[in-house]
């Protein structure tokens, strides 16, 4: 069996893999157990060396990788090398906290002493995304490999050679053999995996099915499971806000990533005050995004991922559309000279959408903004909250009490203030309700996967 890479700006194949064999997979499963080892023995100051290592590496490559990431899904060129450089962050990150976080914790009790020291629990499986190749990787290697647990990596099928790319890099940076791999999978092979006693936990980024699947093997298991989920997260806009300011964003937070982010800005719950004004600028700005390919340095929006994204966000469109919801902007199929098979979609706009549409409940994966028009900040709180998803949500305000009453009740993972939701390594990163549950990056991110273990000593 073989997995291909697909270019999505001409949907031509360019690079075929030789899928992982039931040999090789298990080979990789003893050498992850071999690798627990070699990473405890390296030692945390020997392992925060190796971060930094890894991190001047990634600085170095990030042409090379950022290409392969814009070849292989789609995303701008610009944002393929600001990813990869993202990821030297976090490794200089844990690399910097990581010996800190995993140092002993004293604690006084009544008679002798106690401590909690933070040990490895061995390897875990990642299974990941393609939207950030890179990052959502390393948001899990960086920690992982702080805390001497060895990675294996099940990536999305259409990034395998960001998948090998990941691999190599870890290793090129003077990472013990079995500390990290990448098993070239289908996801019909994860749950084996799973179940296999050398994998001692899983962390999954992407949609609520996968996710479900995941959990249920884990639990089975009695495994520890961390899910980072789809998310359609509110953007609201009320009177006292810097309009232009939240233009800018909105655009930012809608159409990054080629709009297929899972923190993107979905849904735009706009105050009924200034809902034309916001509406007017937003669609114009939207309207006038370059769409076309990923490596040109004056593209705004690269194709989708896939053939089948394409397909789904138009039949999500015409659903919507067909359930009242009214298009106002873009939201087709889009035309790029030279490429007439690449995955092009016109960044669009869907306004007055009743409670049937699929828009309204399902997240849209793709560069599409859904406009709500409400009397008060109750009634967005309240829009915001009808949804199954609890990843991040935005408020643009200058009255400080509508922010900390949005803060309170807003359901969600995080809120960001006159800002767009983004992930930071400093900070927790997660959601709530079917967004998932855990927490990535920070300390949290660390102690997913980490023995707590209580000592105590008379
Ligand atoms: P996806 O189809 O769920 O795939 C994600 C990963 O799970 C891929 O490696 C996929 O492998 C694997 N997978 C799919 N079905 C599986 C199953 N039944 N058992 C085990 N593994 C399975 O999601 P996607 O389309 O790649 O990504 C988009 C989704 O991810 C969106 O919903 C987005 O919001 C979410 N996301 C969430 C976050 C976050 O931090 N919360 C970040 C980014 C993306 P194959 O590729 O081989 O199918």
């Amino acid at each position: 069996m073989t997995i291909q890479s697909r270019n999505p700006a001409t949907n031509q194949a360019f690079e075929t893999y030789e899928e992982t064999s039931p040999d090789a997979l298990e080979e990789a499963l003893a050498c992850a157990e071999e690798g627990t080892e070699a990473l405890r023995l390296m030692g945390v100051r020997e392992r925060a060396r190796g971060l930094e290592r890894l991190a001047d590496l990634l600085e170095e490559r990030a042409e090379e990788y950022g290409r392969l990431a814009s070849l292989e899904m789609g995303k701008t060129l610009r944002e393929a090398k600001a990813e990869v450089r993202k990821c030297a962050l976090a490794c200089r990150y844990y690399a910097q906290e990581g010996p800190g976080f995993l140092a002993d914790e004293p604690v006084k009790i009544d008679e002798g002493s106690a401590y909690v020291a933070h040990l490895p629990l061995g390897p875990i499986l990642a299974v990941m995304p393609w939207n950030f190749p890179f990052w959502q990787v390393f948001r899990f290697a960086a920690p992982a490999l702080m805390a001497a647990n060895p990675g294996l990596l099940k990536h999305a099928s259409n990034v395998p050679g960001c998948a090998l790319a990941i691999e190599k890099v870890i290793l090129d940076a003077g990472f013990p053999r079995g500390s990290f791999k990448t098993l070239l999978i289908g996801s019909k092979r994860v749950e084996g995996v799973i179940r296999d006693p050398r994998a001692k936990g899983v962390t999954l980024t992407g949609s609520g099915p996968a996710g479900a699947a995941v959990a249920k093997a884990a639990g089975e298991e009695i495994k520890p499971s961390l899910l980072e989920l789809g998310g359609s997260d509110p953007f609201i806009v009320m009177p006292s806000a810097d309009i232009g300011a939240a233009v800018d964003a909105a655009i930012t937070g809608r159409t990054q990533n080629n709009g297929q982010s899972c923190i993107a800005a979905k849904r735009f719950i706009v105050h009924d005050e200034v809902y034309d004004r916001f509406r007017d600028a937003f669609a114009e700005k939207l309207g006038a995004l370059r769409l076309g390919d990923p490596l040109a340095e004056d593209t705004d929006i690269g194709p989708l991922a896939s053939a089948s994204a394409l397909d789904e966000v138009l039949e999500q469109i015409e659903k919507s559309v067909g359930a009242g919801a009214k298009l106002t902007l873009g939201g087709t199929r889009g035309e790029v000279e030279g490429c007439p098979e690449g995955n092009w979609f016109v960044p669009g706009m869907l306004e007055d959408i009743p409670e049937e549409a699929p828009a309204f409940r399902d997240e849209i994966f793709a560069p599409v903004a859904l406009l709500f028009r409400v009397p008060s900040l109750d009634a967005a709180i309240e829009l915001a909250n009808d949804s199954a998803f609890g990843l991040g949500s935005a408020i643009f305000t200058k009255d400080r009490a509508e922010v900390d009453h949005a803060v309170r009740r807003l359901e969600a993972g995080a809120t960001a203030v006159n800002r767009i939701v983004a992930s930071d390594p400093r900070l927790p990163f997660g959601g709530i309700k079917t967004s998932g549950y855990g927490r990535e990056l920070a300390k949290d991110g660390m102690m997913a996967f980490v023995n707590k273990k209580t000592v105590t000593v008379s």
